[in-house]
């Protein structure tokens, strides 16, 4: 049987971002797909260039991006200063909503104001018990319900009342009073992502950069992991078995579970997933904007996205998400239906005005967000610790069932490797 020192399950950013940063080429990475990018792999067709879904880069540590961009040679990255909004009843409000009320209509901005101001904290000082009452704590009503509560359960298709206050962690945008009034006179929407890089070549040019430190002959691709044997070190593919001592998986964490048996409640990772379409159109649409929020249930999709007013081209490239529950049914014949429905959304809207869709790709992210409960994040840590403890690890978005970047992604896979580097230096 084929021994490896390192087996790694996944060659997405997190499985590359590992091998690539780990000193030893005594590994092998095993992807089920044709293709190394996982989430982060982009389709070139008839002109257009797309994501997976929407992937924009906001870097915290200018050396990993130096450290990427320098393997991306001949590769132009944008730097662009982000122009985000929210379609709010046929009008365009600037992204965050809550500091924006005052763009709304004089009554909805007065009683959104009067609501922020008037909250109820919580008058027994205990901390909000779930992310749906965060929100009404921290903006009160009238900024919970005409936008951060339709919105948010649109995207997560859940009921945000089973989510932890923190389920969106850094990613949300929180503002306190003083801020928003602040921001009525003096625009100031900074966010976690103010401004954000994107490569011509789409999101899998910084796959590619990671891809450049490890050896090709290390990556099988189209070869998915089917069974994990703990007790013998042992995983098996459609073709191989293959002997490991460490074992650093990506792929979903409950699927990890189910495959190494360890014992856990599967009703304890509830998560949503995202049905993208990829749509390019014969002439230029909305210009001065990058992504557009939509939380009303009257459109499908609650954000799209213009690839057109990145790159400055004159056809409108667009990605178009729509979140659905982890059981939903969504087959050739649901998609089929709802790309008529979101074709019909943007003409009702005016995104479109008659334009031609000349070139269309869709993909169905299962999952997509993951629903981060108390119960489910202690779940994590506490079962991470029990395969640790066989030598299986489980990293990534996916792998630790979180919300995150693919920057987060590579710091999480690189402090991983040195664990085991320090070892061997
Ligand atoms: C809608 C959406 C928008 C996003 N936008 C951004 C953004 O703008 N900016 C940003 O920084 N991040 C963004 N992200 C997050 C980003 O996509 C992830 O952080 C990143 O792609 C996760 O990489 P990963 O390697 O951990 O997981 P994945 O990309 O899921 O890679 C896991 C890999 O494992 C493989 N695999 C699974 N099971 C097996 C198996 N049994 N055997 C072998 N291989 C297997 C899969 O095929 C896949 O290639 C977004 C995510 C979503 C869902």
């Amino acid at each position: 049987m084929e021994t490896v020192k390192h087996l790694v399950v996944g060659a997405g950013v997190t499985g590359l971002a590992f091998a690539d940063w780990l000193d030893t080429d005594d590994l092998l990475i095993f992807e089920a797909e044709r293709e190394i990018g996982g989430y982060c792999r982009t389709v070139a067709r008839d002109g257009f260039v797309w994501d997976y879904s929407g992937h924009f880069f906001h870097f915290r540590h200018p050396e990993i991006e130096r450290y990427l961009v320098e393997r991306m040679e001949g590769q132009e990255v944008r730097k662009i200063v982000k122009e985000a909004r929210i379609w709010h009843e046929g009008a365009l409000v600037d992204f965050p909503f809550q500091k924006n009320i005052h763009q709304l209509p004089q009554e909805q901005f007065i009683e959104c104001l009067y609501d922020l101001f008037f909250k109820d904290e919580g008058a027994s000082g205990a901390p909000p018990a779930n992310f749906e009452e965060m929100l009404y704590r921290k903006f009160g009503r009238g900024i919970a319900e005409r936008f951060l509560i339709p919105y948010n359960r649109k995207l997560y298709a859940t009921d945000l009342r089973t989510l932890d206050v923190d389920a969106m962690g850094r990613f949300f945008p929180y503002a306190d009073t003083a801020d928003i009034v602040r921001n009525f006179r003096r625009a100031e929407n900074q966010s976690y992502n103010a401004t954000f890089t994107y490569p011509a070549g789409g999101a899998i040019q910084y796959v590619n950069a990671l891809a450049k430190g490890i050896d090709p002959s290390r990556i099988a691709l189209s070869e998915p992991v089917v069974a994990i044997d703990l007790a013998r070190k042992v995983a098996t593919t459609p073709r191989r078995e293959v002997a490991f001592e460490h074992l650093t998986s990506a792929m979903p964490f409950p699927k990890l579970l189910a495959m190494t048996g360890v014992p856990h409640e599967p009703a304890d990772f509830s998560y949503n997933k995202v049905l993208v379409f990829n749509l390019g159109f014969d002439r230029k649409g909305p210009e001065g904007v990058h992504w557009m929020y939509f939380a009303s249930p009257e459109q499908v999709f609650y954000r799209l996205g213009f690839y057109d007013n990145i790159f400055g081209t004159d056809r409108m490239s667009m990605y178009v998400e729509i979140g659905y529950p982890k059981d939903a049914r969504v087959d050739d014949e649901v998609i089929a239906e709802m790309l008529e429905r979101t074709l019909a959304d943007l003409e009702a809207t005016g995104i479109t005005s008659g334009h031609r869709l000349v070139a269309s790709h869709h993909v169905l992210l299962d999952p997509a967000y993951v629903h981060i409960t108390r119960r489910s994040a202690a779940e994590v840590a506490r079962l991470q610790q029990v395969l640790a403890h066989r030598g299986v690890h489980s990293l990534g978005r996916y792998g630790a069932w979180t919300y995150c970047s693919i920057e987060d992604n590579i710091v999480e896979a690189r402090a991983h490797a040195d664990s085991f580097n320090a070892l061997t230096a």
